[in-house]
């Protein structure tokens, strides 16, 4: 039986042209497609392209600057539909890579960056990557130590990044950096950071590839700067208010991310219901089993729950609520769909019995991209502190 977006009370309404669209897109891709490309640790670029002579990589940059004016909303329904083709995170991660940017380049940018980035970005030329985590800061963005100090008409950057996405391609990266130590002259943790579009394929710069446990498909990394130069007209919003502003790219990163794991939440459902379905062990399909029904119920209780809150934090943002409000919603939808995915996944894995293993089934591949969306972008501890804090009203617990 194939699990149709109606079926589940998802971000469908009103977009479902985009949908189909996008369905299109992947059908052209099989499932080969993306084992090999894990395989190789190979960039996706004739699907990358794809998307990009679409619209989709850039579909919310404004039409004033080539872009397709696309809502929140509309982007998480064509992520979703990415999530939902097989291609797992390698494929969401080519396809959300510059929106993740975008959202901050479009709110704080000045007319001079989105002049100098947008149009490139729309055309595929320009891949940008996200700087904000550091080795020795953790999930605590405040103590990053990644340094731009003001000279003239620039910025000379030192430090270190970790887990850069794409920075093996990318020729610019956003880069979150302190411009002033924590806590200078009373100013909150908070103050002092601030956002500003630097190279990567300089001198200056080191990149060196992680080894992964999976989604090989897209390079991560570490970074180094050493007397990085950077134009002081490349600074996005306001210096020393960069972690305020950085919010719109990490509320729309997790509504995003939610939709995906939605899809591949999805995905991993319909193959398990297909499986359970056909398998017959001890004369009947194993699916009569209530041991191995009732998880995918469970499944797609979690999932649908997971789906109406992407929708509700999506229509949020594009409605211009409160960043805090945002926050709780994006939050809420990141934490619902990464878990309800990866415990579809997980379930999946325990249908298929042993077959799970075999790389035929692209259970695994799904099992396997999915665990780190409890981690990455935010570990979904941090979401429980956010709530319980910022929502609940509770004592801040660290
Ligand atoms: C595939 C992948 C791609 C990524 N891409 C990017 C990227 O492009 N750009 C970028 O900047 N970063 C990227 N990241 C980094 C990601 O955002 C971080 O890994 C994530 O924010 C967690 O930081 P950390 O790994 O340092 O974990 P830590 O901060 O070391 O935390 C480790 C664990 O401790 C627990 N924990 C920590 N603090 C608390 C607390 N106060 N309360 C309760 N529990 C706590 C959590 O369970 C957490 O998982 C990526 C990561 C991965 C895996």
């Amino acid at each position: 039986m194939a699990i149709k977006p109606e079926h589940l009370p998802i971000t469908t309404v009103g977009h479902d042209d985009i949908r189909e669209s996008v369905r299109s897109l992947n059908a052209k891709y099989p499932l080969e497609y993306w084992s090999q490309k894990e395989e190789k640790q190979e960039f996706p670029q004739e699907y990358f392209d794809d998307f990009v002579r679409a619209g989709w990589t850039t579909m919310t940059v404004p039409e004033e600057y080539g872009g397709g004016g696309a809502s929140v909303s509309q982007a998480s329904a064509m992520l979703e539909e990415v999530g939902a083709s097989g291609g797992a995170t390698a494929a969401c991660s080519t396809v959300h890579s510059s929106h993740i940017s975008i959202s901050s380049l479009i709110k704080y940018g000045s007319d001079t960056v989105k002049e100098r980035y947008l149009n490139r970005m729309v055309a595929g030329e320009l891949a940008v990557s996200f700087g904000v985590t550091e080795p020795n800061a953790g999930t605590d963005t405040t103590r990053i130590a990644t340094t731009a100090v003001r000279d003239g008409d620039r910025y000379v950057v030192n430090g270190q990044k970790v887990w850069n996405s794409h920075a093996q391609r990318a020729e610019k990266v956003l880069l979150l950096c302190r411009t002033s130590p924590r806590g200078a002259n009373g100013a909150k943790p908070t103050d002092g950071l601030t956002m500003l579009m630097a190279d990567l394929k300089v001198p200056e710069v080191t990149i060196r590839k992680i080894a992964k446990l999976g989604r090989n498909a897209v390079d991560s990394n570490e970074v180094w700067f050493n007397d990085l130069s950077v134009d002081a007209d490349d600074l996005v919003g306001t210096e020393g208010k960069g972690f305020y502003q950085i919010l719109a790219s990490v509320n729309t990163e997790r509504i995003f991310l939610a939709a995906e794991c939605v899809g591949m939440g999805r995905w991993c459902l319909e193959r398990a219901v297909e499986y359970a379905g056909e398998r017959v062990v001890f004369d009947r399909p194993i699916g009569k089993n209530q041991s191995v029904q009732h998880p995918l119920a469970q499944s797609y209780i979690e999932l649908s729950g997971a789906a109406l809150a992407v929708r509700e934090a999506a229509e949020a943002y594009d409605a211009g609520a409160p960043a805090k409000e945002v926050g709780r919603l994006a939050n809420t939808a990141k934490f619902l769909a990464s878990e309800a995915a990866f415990n579809t996944a997980d379930r999946a894995m325990q249908v298929h019995g042993g077959y799970s293993f075999a790389t035929e089934y692209h259970i695994g591949r799904h099992w396997i991209e999915l665990r780190p969306h409890r981690i990455a972008p935010v570990n979904n501890q941090m979401v429980l502190n956010f709530i319980g804090e910022k929502v609940l009203g509770l004592p801040r617990s660290y």
